[in-house]
């Protein structure tokens, strides 16, 4: 199942960096990292956009994706320094995976408004 790049790292096929691993949530290196700590968190479960979250279905989820970003941030020692978390939705979002993920970004300054 799952047409992503991202299902691949979730069933082994392709290799990546992974630093968090539950049941239901996954969390790995960026490949194209856009600070000293960049990391994705995604579900298992394939949910394409956050658009297709499901309060019913997926409220456990969301909260699990929020706690491996409070324990990928305290791991890589950012917690304290602070770091931000992005969720890029469609086209004008910047998405290019449909496989919805958390960035979780740190270890310098971030800029504001981002790019
Ligand atoms: P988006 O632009 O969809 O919010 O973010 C997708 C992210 O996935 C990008 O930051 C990109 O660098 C990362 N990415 C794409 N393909 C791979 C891959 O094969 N491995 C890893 N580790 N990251 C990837």
């Amino acid at each position: 199942m799952g047409n992503t790049i991202f299902s691949k790292i979730i069933n082994r096929e392709i290799p990546a960096k992974i630093i968090y691993e539950t049941d239901n949530i996954l969390a790995f290196y960026d490949i194209n990292a856009q600070a000293p700590t960049h990391v994705l968190i995604i579900p298992k479960v394939e949910i394409p956009t956050i658009l297709d979250f499901n309060k019913n279905k997926h409220s456990e989820l969301l909260v699990e994706m929020f706690e491996a970003a409070i324990e990928i941030a305290r791991k890589e020692k950012i917690d304290r320094t602070g770091f931000r978390l992005v969720i890029n939705c469609n086209s004008e979002g910047g998405q290019e995976v449909y496989h919805l993920h958390m960035h979780i970004l740190g270890g310098r300054q971030m800029n504001w408004p981002p790019g």
